[in-house]
């Protein structure tokens, strides 16, 4: 009986799932049908402004139907050695602009040398990108982003400390949850699809918060035995 309320459990959480995306993805639909119907009758000064809010709003379903799709192929099908201090620079540099807009500086803790881990390259560059912006986001007064990188053993930690807005206890619980979000613009997807490809690569990731006083997140992933390879 265990067995079958698991599955019930679970066919529940699918249900709620894809009632989330049903809904993320009608939204945009809607508006996308509305500007057709505008297309149809206007001018074409007005047919340019309404095309690229059409094309806005398709890129929109486009990112949530990718972002779902670390669920559908979570197999390490193409994982390489990745050096995470090299993906974690880029990662820095494509968000330095927004952050300095923001009055936040993203101060680097990286040592020189490489740190290698098996992964894919694109997926790691996601979950960095995803909390490193969590950060700026929880920034709105300008502030500082720690990127800390070390050795534990035989784990390469990264930790992200912000001294932001912070959570309660109540928040930090519901991180990860599908369409948990607390912005007006959010999606609340970023740490949902973040754990599982954390997951997906063997690593653990833990949070420490507090409100107002800012967030740590720490990633942990499994280094390459340099003696191994
Ligand atoms: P989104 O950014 O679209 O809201 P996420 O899954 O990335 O979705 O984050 C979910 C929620 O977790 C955010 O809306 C925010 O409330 C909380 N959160 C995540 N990172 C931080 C942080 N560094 N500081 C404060 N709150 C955070
Ligand atoms: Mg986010």
């Amino acid at each position: 009986t265990e067995e079958i309320l698991r599955k019930a459990e679970k066919l529940s959480l699918v249900g709620e799932l894809a009632a989330g995306i049903a809904h993320e993805i009608r939204n945009p639909l809607t508006t996308i049908k509305g500007f057709v119907q505008l297309l149809r009758k206007s001018h074409e000064e007005t047919k340019l402004l309404y095309a690229d809010t059409i094309l806005e709003e398709i890129d929109r379903i486009n990112f949530i139907v990718s972002e779902f799709m670390v669920f559908a192929r979570p197999h390490a099908n193409y994982y390489t050695e990745c050096n995470v201090c090299d993906i974690l620079h880029s990662v820095i540099n494509l968000l330095e602009a927004e952050a300095a807009l923001k009055d936040v500086i993203l101060m680097r803790e990286i040592p020189q040398k490489s740190s290698m881990i098996r992964g894919e390259k694109n997926q790691l560059k996601q979950v960095f990108l995803n909390i490193i912006k969590n950060g700026i986001e929880a920034l709105p007064h300008g502030g500082h982003i720690k990127i800390h990188v070390h050795d534990y053993q035989s784990e390469l930690v990264i930790s992200i400390q912000d001294n932001g807005i912070g959570m309660s206890k109540d928040q930090i619980k519901k991180l990860g949850e599908p369409f948990y979000t607390t912005k007006p613009y959010g999606n609340g997807l970023g740490l949902m699809v973040s754990y599982k490809i954390i997951q997906n690569h063997h690593g653990n990731i833990s949070v420490k918060s507090e409100k107002n006083q800012g967030t740590l997140f720490q990633l942990s992933f499994p280094l390459i035995d340099s003696r191994s390879s």
